[in-house]
């Protein structure tokens, strides 16, 4: 069946122009000016913008961490992301230790397929090395997995400069990409157990004993291991102002750096964590923490500057009730914040309505960075002849508070409660299917698994 997008706007990473969208089945067909197409079904988007359809190139859904298990599966996860314009997911596939990449993968299917809205695709966790995994690095490829991740915190993920360096270099032969999670672990644990020595083991002390510092240490270190490789790398969740110095001298040295970061860096600040209410602070627990309003206005400009290329969520939610782990204790907080439901109405609203960044660059950040950077461009991340029908009709005028209630996420609180947005999200269509209309799900789990390629940003 035909369908035609009638009256929008339609935004790319180059800017805005009015035109009609036709779409046959599941892909776009024509984009023009003014479309005649009688066979068409018409539907009447004056008025309201047309971007492509959100990547979110950083999620744990059914993720086993503290004891404990996310919130959301791949089930709930995706509606939510579905809801928030988001219609293909990268969650983090994650082998156990001591199993292969093939067994992570496996399971992670198994939690994916079938039961997903949005499309979706993996990176592959490398928390282990050996001859062994490296063998199967090939194999990831040829199922359709182009990018992986690596961790430099963490005890039961961080594999150590050593073994960093000798993964960097088996995928460098194949072109691949690396995200990392930059902390210096070492300072971490000594600063906890100062904080500990000291009774201090309220919430507050969670963003102290992570300083940007260490953060910036771990992206300097990492930059470094990645000059002496000769291999692009991606710094996942930057949050402050000293790490996108590092990444600044490496992009004079002539390194190629991508940096993701993500909205809770955007619009909260660190004074989050001040409440004396275990319960309100304990729900912005995540790693790296959420910083200082300099960095916030840092990470502004470097997305305006182009400096940022994605922004991403790390949506890893837990509910209150399992926050309430960390009680007395906050290295056992469960970390995380949901997001994956609200990243497309945050920026606009305190991105371009602010004037602090385009909406072409919105555009890029959510959508064709992460599909060009990730393997998957021009199928996904941009509204053109031959790309996939999956569009988020935004409307200008549809201001709303964010609320709780509201939420189809299984978090059961949002961080940006009482957040006044500019506009909203009037529909989301998936490849040429209306999947929600005015906050209304109205797919089922038909999201695809999508083979990704080389990265082409
Ligand atoms: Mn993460």
């Amino acid at each position: 069946m035909k369908r035609l997008l009638s009256g929008g706007t339609v935004v790319s990473g180059k800017g805005t122009k009015r035109a009609d969208i036709l779409i046959d089945g599941e892909k776009i067909v024509q984009v023009a000016r003014t479309i005649v197409c009688p066979e068409a079904r018409v539907m009447d988007v004056t008025g309201m913008l047309l971007m492509p359809g959100f990547i979110d190139a950083h999620t744990h859904f059914d993720l086993d961490v503290c004891n404990t298990t996310t919130a959301d599966d791949f089930t709930s996860g995706s509606r939510a992301a579905l809801r928030g314009g988001t219609t293909m997911v990268i969650d983090f596939a994650c082998p156990n230790r001591g199993e292969s990449l093939h067994q992570g993968l496996t399971l992670w299917h198994q939690k994916a397929d079938g039961k997903t809205y949005c499309d979706y695709g993996f990176h592959m966790t490398i928390d282990d090395w050996n001859e062994n995994i490296e063998r199967e690095i090939d194999d990831m490829y040829a199922a359709g997995i182009s990018s992986f991740k690596m961790y430099m915190t963490y005890p039961a993920m961080m594999i150590g400069d050593e073994l960093m360096y000798k993964a960097l270099k088996k995928l460098k032969e194949k072109g691949g990409i690396c995200g990392v999670h930059c902390e210096n672990s070492g300072v971490i644990n000594a600063l906890i157990a100062e904080k500990k020595a000291a009774g201090e083991t309220g919430v507050s002390s969670h963003p102290r004993t992570r300083p940007a510092a260490l953060e910036a240490e771990a992206v300097s270190r990492l930059l470094r291991i990645a000059q002496v490789v000769d291999i692009p790398v991606v710094i996942v969740h930057l949050t402050n102002e000293a790490s996108l110095h590092e990444v600044e001298a490496a992009r004079k040295r002539g390194q190629k750096v991508y940096v993701e970061t993500c909205p809770q860096y955007l619009v909260l600040d660190e004074s989050v964590y001040d409440s004396d209410d275990y319960s309100h602070a304990a729900r912005y627990v995540c790693a790296p923490p959420i910083r200082t309003l300099d960095d916030q206005k840092a990470l502004w400009r470097a997305l305006r500057r182009g400096e940022i290329q994605t922004v991403s969520t790390d949506h890893c939610s837990f509910t209150l009730e399992q926050k309430e782990a960390g009680r007395g204790d906050f290295t056992k907080i469960p970390g995380g914040v949901p997001g994956v439901e609200t990243r497309g109405e945050l920026l606009y609203s305190y991105g371009v309505t602010t004037r602090r960044i385009s909406l072409a660059t919105m555009c890029k950040v959510l959508a064709e960075n992460p599909a060009k950077l990730y393997g998957c461009y021009p199928r996904k991340g941009v509204l053109r002849p031959g790309s996939d029908a999956d569009i988020v009709v935004y409307d200008p005028q549809a201001d709303h508070v964010i609320r709780a209630e509201d939420m189809v996420g299984k978090a059961g609180y949002t961080p940006y409660e009482g957040f006044v947005t500019r506009g909203g999200i009037a529909q989301v269509w998936l490849r040429g299917q209306l999947a929600v209309d005015h906050g209304t799900v109205l797919a089922d789990c038909s999201g695809k698994y999508i083979v990704r390629g080389k990265n082409s940003l």
